[in-house]
């Protein structure tokens, strides 16, 4: 039945994080990770986590099956987490939204709710770049995507004049975009307030369906209502949105599945036959979503103290995050980079854009044992720079152009 099957196309993390653990050098690092770790290098679980899970073992729940929508109060909180308590929309009771299997599992309920639903024009429109998994999903799903400038590799800085005229000129009125809202992935930079209002406006002109990632939501700034600027910019501003959420990243419940698909609907009616048509293809596909993660998430936000211990051991680890970039951007200059590394502080997120080519990261990873994304994306949580990834090894290179 199988012989004419033909192996599939690697992928690129997991081929990397492979040759990382096949490699036999004892100062090996892996900077392609997309995960927090913590000082001793390990994937790190937070202690409001921890508390949230104690809580809920003590409650003996049940594992009978949710709803195909998933978790009600969790899906309130989201709601609350990404357009703020005052939404008006939220108000209104105009939300239509689903708990969903992570951020991936909500994009997909998204597109296939676009492919069979849409009345505009069914093509998506990504930033380039973007997380790879983007064009795949779209694929899969059986749409159509082009890509809008979004960074430019010369100056390894944010395109933003690009961005706007090919969302002028490229996309054409009732298409579909999907923007970042906050840490863009990979290349760690976002709008200024100022741009993201210009945005809004001309989106809203051209009646484009927003599709907003908030897969770094605090990851920006620290703080989750600044960070949640852009996606209530538009929503305020009457822009159709389509936001997909989890709690992978800033919750570090990325094995949890803890996600929620958010779409903005015009009267409750509406809303209504959006969430019954969701719950179709919901039903379709895995039938239940899963129960523990969002009871994770459903504790922490709704207990004000734990959100409160949350919200403060989150900006503890975004503020790391900054001093890592700090400290790797000096260190660099120290061994003696005639470089420019500005761009390491001035991005924000998880990731850093190095701005190396193809051959230097092969080169990295071929004579130095330091394993990251071929578009030059390390991962800045992962924490590796403590253990000697400026050591004259790499920095060598570095200092090459
Ligand atoms: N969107 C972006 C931009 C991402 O970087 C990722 C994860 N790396 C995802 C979506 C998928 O997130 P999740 O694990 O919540 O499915």
């Amino acid at each position: 039945f199988w012989s004419k099957v033909e192996l599939g196309p690697p992928d690129p993390i997991y081929g990397l994080t492979e040759a990382y653990k096949a490699c036999k050098n004892p100062k090996k690092v892996n900077l392609a990770i997309g995960t927090y770790h913590d000082d001793s290098g390990k994937a790190y679980v937070l202690k409001c986590v921890r508390k949230a899970e104690k809580l809920l073992d003590s409650m003996r729940l049940n594992k009978a099956y949710p709803t195909a929508l998933g978790n009600e109060r969790y899906r309130r909180l989201c709601e609350e987490l990404a357009l703020g308590r005052d939404s008006q929309l939220m108000k209104n009771g105009v939300l239509a939204s689903m708990q969903c299997i992570s951020r991936t599992g909500a994009l997909r309920v998204a597109l296939d709710f676009i492919k069979s639903f849409y009345a505009g024009k069914k093509v998506v429109y990504l930033p380039n770049p973007t997380w790879g998994n983007h064009k795949h999903l779209i694929r899969e799903t059986g749409l159509a995507y082009e890509q809008y400038r979004y960074y430019d590799n010369k100056t390894v800085d944010m395109d933003y004049r690009g961005m706007l005229d090919d969302i002028t000129q490229k996309i054409p009125n009732d298409a579909v975009v999907l923007l970042h809202g906050c840490a863009h992935n990979p290349s760690g930079h976002d709008p200024s307030r100022t741009q993201w209002e210009e945005l809004s406006d001309l989106i809203k002109q051209k009646n484009l369906l927003v599709i907003f990632d908030l897969a770094y939501h605090g990851y920006a700034s620290g703080h989750f209502e600044v960070d949640a600027y852009a996606v209530r910019r538009f929503v305020e501003e009457g822009n159709k949105c389509v936001i997909i959420q989890s709690f992978a990243k800033n919750m570090g419940l990325y094995g949890e599945r803890a996600g929620c698909l958010i779409i903005t609907a015009e009267s409750v009616e509406e809303k209504r036959k959006i969430l019954s048509q969701c719950e179709e293809i919901i039903k379709s596909m895995y039938q239940y979503p899963p129960i523990h993660g969002a009871r994770i998430v459903e504790k922490i936000l709704g207990d004000t103290g734990l959100k409160a211990e949350w919200k403060l051991e989150f900006k503890l680890m975004s503020d790391r995050l900054m001093s890592i970039r700090r400290t790797l951007k000096t260190k660099l200059q120290k061994e003696g980079s005639i470089r420019n590394w500005d761009h390491i502080v001035k991005q924000c997120g998880m990731f850093c854009f190095t701005g190396l080519s193809k051959p230097q990261v092969k080169r990295l990873i071929d004579d130095h044992s330091i394993f990251l994304s071929t578009t030059g994306r390390i991962s800045i949580g992962v924490d590796n720079f403590r253990a000697g990834f400026w050591t004259p090894r790499s920095t060598t290179l570095f200092m090459t152009d």
